[in-house]
């Protein structure tokens, strides 16, 4: 067998679960490697720890000198922990998360040392960020950026550094990194639905996002990963013919964890339990060697930065495991691809859940109000939705009859279908006393507590009720959450202001306060009603009843993404103080190249692949075949061609295999050196998109066919039964 491929499955087969070491009660250590409220009080002053706690409130600004005190206290703390480096620990738009690590160590002269960090170092870095995608904000002359502390989210170990999260911003103060805008669409929505929340209550002060995300990925023995070159260069098989066997008898989905899987889950799961990402839920996937991990829902910020954090750990934990994980889309043709469902909801100072259904009837015109608006906004603004979770990979999973469509909907289940149907028919202008009871008694006040859709909701939907919040399904599992997340949050603050004002419009025309929010509702919910959908998002038949709608259908990431810049982004962005048109714009740039980026490396990759492992060991093994027939000749004389027809099929069909691989290459190479002649960045997308990527198909089908005909001994590529099924 082909020295790699054999190498790889023969060390896989040899591998025994690691052991892993776990605390005897996971409550016990929540938290422990977090500078977090008991952390604080202990290593802080009483000042310094309110105005840290003030920061985290109420967003007010901590005094210098007291930074001084905080940031001796958190070395304190960090070092009793073993910690030995700091770093400004932040999101650049890479896609992953930076940091570089300094020593507390600092010399004193005369050969002494001591251990220093000071509120400087605590609240403002320059990190040399020369390579870090900026979109065009940071010009060479002013190519510095800087990160700024972010109390809200706190400060871990991580191994033995200390970890600072950070915003990072460029000297102008424009935003280079995801936290900053979702950071500020948090405070638009703070503000906006405390507006609309006190209607309901007047003691609400506050109003916070929460995050749920559930992060799928796939678990692949790291040698059989790393004698996969396309899999090291892309995340994703380029070739490879489909297993007999995949998924379709769900054996996996409903089996037990495989034990080396399960002590990788609870070293990690552990691990997360020091940083303070609380886990909760484990279990696999559809497909085979594919897995999901949850945690329980947090204020947005901190589960964006968990989320972040949870796929270094990831990593980290998968090499003492001798795992790789695979957090592409679609890692494997044909197997079900992976996502990255992010549950989202509005909670208020006050306790209460602003999307959950109640059983007092005032409570639900309450949720009702922030339900509707929720889907009149992201309505409103479907295609700029699908724009934020457009790239490359996740364009292999949205609409491949396993994910959700390209096509933006909402589902919210036949119950609350009924309720906004009826809702509709509300008396333009104001009530009579009797409508107001009957709503009351007969719809507001019959939404059950516990949906029952909450149980048989519609998996084929992209933006679905699940009882008390909304969960979007469409975002990648590579994806940082913080872009969905931020556009989420500037939608439904931008619906809820017009939402106050046309109300308080209302009112000072002397109508009730009941009466103009029905009358309001009233008209969002027919002005949005197309974008909700009960059905099978699978089908065709939605493609053309969305079609019908009006409803965008934004199959490719070049196509996505162009609502990014489109005027109602910006307005809506900069409306709401959350980016300027420079910093809208810069995200699109870097977005639009990362695709053709992306596609360029795996049309290298495929080609090389091709030409330097498959086309070769397809002539090793068709000159065994003329080999054969050769014998076959000298044995059997004239009558050899009886013997031999079956051999002759195959060394044609190789020549004709290798001889379309070969013209597909050549096609493609053309194609991409005509791309990369193009100037403009969005042009070069969509000929990489057009003219280069349609030759991957071509290229692959004919690989898959040689893999299928020539000698299983000889093939130098690990195949998919053996990444999908070894552990
Ligand atoms: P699923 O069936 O889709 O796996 P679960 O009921 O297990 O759904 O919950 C999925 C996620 O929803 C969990 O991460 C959970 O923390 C999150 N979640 C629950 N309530 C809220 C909420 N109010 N806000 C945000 N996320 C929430
Ligand atoms: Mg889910």
């Amino acid at each position: 067998m082909a020295t790699l491929r054999f190498n790889a499955i023969k060390q896989t087969l040899k591998r025994k679960p690691v052991k892993v070491s776990e605390p005897e009660r996971r409550s016990e250590v929540f938290g422990k490697n977090v500078f977090g409220e008991q952390a604080m009080r202990q290593y802080l002053t009483k000042d310094s720890f309110n105005s840290v706690m003030e920061a985290i409130d109420k967003g007010t600004k901590i005094d210098r000198n007291l930074a001084d005190h905080i940031s001796t206290g958190m070395k304190e703390w960090a070092i009793s922990k073993g910690a030995t480096h700091y770093t400004h620990w932040f999101q650049p738009l890479t896609g992953s998360t930076a940091e570089k690590h300094d020593a507390f160590f600092e010399t004193v002269g005369d050969g002494r040392a001591i251990e220093k960090f000071n509120g400087g170092q605590l609240v403002q870095q320059e990190p040399d960020a020369s390579s870090l995608p900026h979109g065009g904000i940071r010009n060479t002359f002013e190519a510095r950026g800087y990160t700024a502390w972010d109390p809200t989210s706190p400060a871990f170990i991580w191994g033995t550094t200390l970890c600072i999260p950070t915003i990072f911003v460029s000297y102008t103060g424009e935003a280079l990194d995801y936290k900053t805008p979702l950071l500020r669409s948090l405070s638009a929505l703070d503000k906006a639905a405390t507006d609309v929340a006190k209607y309901f209550d007047k003691k609400v002060s506050k109003v916070t996002a929460t995050l749920g995300w559930e992060q799928e990925y796939f678990l692949i023995d790291s040698a059989l990963v790393s004698s996969r070159p396309d899999l090291l260069m892309s995340g994703r098989t380029l070739l490879g013919h489909s297993p007999a066997k995949g998924q379709q008898l769900d054996d996996h989905y409903f089996g037990s964890i495989p034990t080396r899987v399960l002590n990788y889950m609870r070293d990690l799961e552990t691990q997360c339990m020091y940083l303070g990402i609380p886990v909760k839920t484990r279990h696999n996937e559809v497909a085979p060697n594919q897995f999901e991990l949850a945690p329980i829902f947090e204020e947005a910020n901190l589960a964006v930065d968990h989320n972040s954090l949870l796929m270094e750990v990831m990593h980290k934990t998968a090499e003492r495991h001798h795992f790789a994980v695979l957090f592409h889309e679609k890692p494997f043709a044909n197997v079900n691809g992976s996502g990255k469902h992010n549950n989202w909801s509005l909670a208020t100072d006050t306790g209460s859940n602003l999307l959950s259904p109640s059983k007092k009837p005032m409570k639900n015109l309450q949720f009702l109000t922030f339900f509707v608006n929720t889907i009149k906004a992201f309505h409103d603004h479907e295609e700029l939705m699908r724009a934020t979770i457009a790239s490359a990979s996740n364009d292999h999973r949205l609409g491949a009859n396993e994910a959700p469509p390209a096509i933006m909907s909402v589902f919210i289940g036949s119950q609350l279908t009924k309720v906004l149907d009826e809702l509709e028919k509300v008396t333009d202008g104001k009530l009579s006393p009797e409508e107001k009871t009957d709503l009351k008694l007969n719809v507001v006040g019959k939404i059950p507590e516990i949906l029952l859709d909450n149980t048989d909701r519609n998996r084929t939907s992209p933006f679905a009720f699940t009882g008390n919040k909304f969960e979007l399904r469409a975002v990648g599992s590579t994806a940082n959450c913080a872009d969905p997340m931020t556009l989420l949050n500037a939608i439904v603050a931008k619906q809820l202001k017009e939402f106050k004002a046309e109300v308080d419009a209302l009112i000072a025309k002397k109508m009730k306060k009941d009466d103009a929010i029905f009358n309001v509702l009233r008209e969002y919910i027919k002005a949005s009603k197309k974008i909700r959908f009960e059905g099978d998002g699978y089908g065709k038949a939605w493609e053309e009843e969305a079609a019908k709608r009006g409803l965008s259908n934004n199959k490719t990431t070049p196509i996505a993404l162009q609502p990014k810049i489109s005027h109602q982004a910006k307005t809506l962005y900069s409306g709401l103080q959350i980016m300027n048109e420079r910093e809208v714009v810069a995200r699109y740039e870097i977005e639009i190249e990362d695709y053709a980026k992306e596609i360029q490396i795996e049309g290298r990759a495929l080609g090389d692949i091709a030409r330097n492992h498959v086309i070769p060991t397809a002539i090793k093994y068709q000159n065994v075949l003329i080999k054969n027939v050769r014998g076959l000749k000298e044995l059997y004389g004239e009558s050899f061609m009886s013997k031999a027809q079956e051999q002759m099929n195959i060394i044609d069909a190789i020549s004709t295999h290798i001889e379309r691989i070969n013209a597909s290459i050549e096609e493609m190479i053309e194609a991409r050196k005509k791309a990369n002649n193009l100037e403009d960045a969005t042009q070069k997308a969509f000929a990489y998109c057009d003219e280069v990527k349609p030759h991957f198909e071509t290229i692959r089908y004919h690989c898959d066919k040689l893999e299928l005909l020539v000698d299983d001994e000889l093939w130098p590529l690990t195949k998919y039964r053996e990444m999908l099924f070894t552990r």
